[in-house]
């Protein structure tokens, strides 16, 4: 088996496991005995790749950037995820989990969001479905992210605010665990490859589909699978597990995780949680995350919303420590220069998250003449407030 898959108890390396209150335990390993078998069996397969193909609109393009290439001097493909049916990757993770939950007999969806991205991709999939939805989100959050808020309302959700520490992420990730365990009937859709096994692994397997159809369209458009490096953002990590996941044992291929640096790494004011964290445990799995002296979580910061997670999940934190994947990162600033510059070369308006993995192209250091694939995460309709607010510092 792969080292790059997680062990029957959803260890990579040292990083992984279950770290779950025991009231959640019967919630979590059904799950776990059950989701291998649905996400293979053929009638799974049969309505995840239909609704892809007709719903979410993909094969998502594989672009050759000209322009972008160009400047770089590389050849430079992007994914475009950002062309999805709701804007970015996060689609593909929530179709999955929500067949996945009506094959488990589910008929009532709980989600945290921290920015309203997965929120509105879950409550897009319930509407879909015809299922109950249920999503906390911190009050601080509600009051920044309103337009995401109306999203999930419109499409029938219930948005709970989280009322406990600072009111954001972590709160009402606490909060919707509370009430999974008095609502163990309910199904748990998680947004990106962490929480507790076999949530990783699983969200993992539902992204994959961005790396086989990326191997498909290499081939096609250069005559080879595999090119020199892939760079995909991280917040959790779930685009770019699904980016790298077919890759992970060619070593020929580099993969390049890039984090949001905020202010900078050092300045207290950042969420580069490779560069600033230390092995614990988080939201139920044990992995890299910031903390202080007492364990106590570190409030991350960046410009993008979907970045600004203090961990990251299992897989990312084995791929750093194994050295399989390079870290970088970006600031705020890199961020949006990056963001104009596509913009103004390609006019692909790009997320702020999406930015950061494009930041990285004028650090990267013998990448001339090589073939390079970025994934393109989502879509900046979501950024245009902060677009616009930095639009004079950049352009004269
Ligand atoms: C949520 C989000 C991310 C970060 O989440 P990952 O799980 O790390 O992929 C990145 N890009 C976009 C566009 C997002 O919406």
């Amino acid at each position: 088996m792969s080292k790059f898959q997680p062990d029957q108890h959803g260890y990579y390396g040292q990083f992984g496991g279950a770290f779950i209150p025991e009231l959640l335990y019967p919630n979590v390993k059904e799950l776990e005995d059950n989701y291998v078998t649905i996400i293979q069996s053929e009638a799974f397969q049969q309505e995840y790749k239909n609704l892809l193909q007709h719903y979410v609109g993909r094969p998502s393009p594989l672009y050759l950037a000209e322009r972008l290439s160009e400047k770089y001097g590389a050849t430079i493909y992007l994914k475009r995820e950002d062309l999805n049916h709701t804007g970015a990757h996060k689609v593909n993770n929530t179709i999955g989990q929500i067949l996945i939950a009506k094959h488990l007999g589910k008929t009532k969806i709980l989600a945290e969001t921290g920015a309203g991205q997965h929120g509105v991709a879950t409550a897009t999939v319930c509407a879909l479905m015809g299922l109950e939805c249920i999503v906390f989100m911190g009050e601080t959050d509600i009051e920044r992210q309103a337009p995401n808020v109306a999203r999930m309302k419109m499409l029938g959700a219930k948005v709970v605010p989280a009322t406990s520490g600072s009111k954001t992420l972590k709160d009402a990730t606490n909060e919707a665990i509370r009430y999974w365990i008095q609502h163990p009937e309910t199904y748990y859709l998680i947004g990106s490859v962490v929480g507790p096994h076999p949530y990783p692994d699983m969200v993992a397997r539902l992204q994959a589909v961005i790396s086989e159809e990326m191997k498909i369209q290499l081939k096609e458009q250069t005559g080879s699978e595999n090119p020199d490096a892939i760079i995909a953002c991280v917040g959790g990590g779930s685009n770019a597990a699904g980016a790298f996941y077919h890759y992970m044992e060619d070593e020929d291929v580099a993969l390049i995780a890039v984090e949001a640096a905020g202010l900078g790494v050092h300045s207290g004011e950042s969420a580069a949680t490779s560069q600033l964290g230390e092995v614990g445990v988080i939201h139920g799995s044990k992995t890299i995350l910031m903390q202080d002296d007492y364990g106590q979580i570190v409030e991350p910061y960046s410009i993008s919303a979907g970045l600004d997670y203090p961990g990251v999940g299992p897989l990312h934190a084995f791929l750093f420590d194994s050295k399989r994947a390079a870290f970088m990162n970006a600031t705020d600033e890199e961020a949006l220069e990056a963001a104009f510059e596509l913009t103004r070369l390609e006019g692909i308006i790009p997320a702020l998250e999406t930015a950061h993995a494009l930041a990285v192209l004028p650090k990267l250091k013998g990448y001339e003449g090589k073939t390079l694939v970025i994934n393109l995460s989502g879509r900046g309709d979501k950024d245009l407030a902060t677009y616009s607010k930095h639009m004079n510092k950049i352009i004269e």
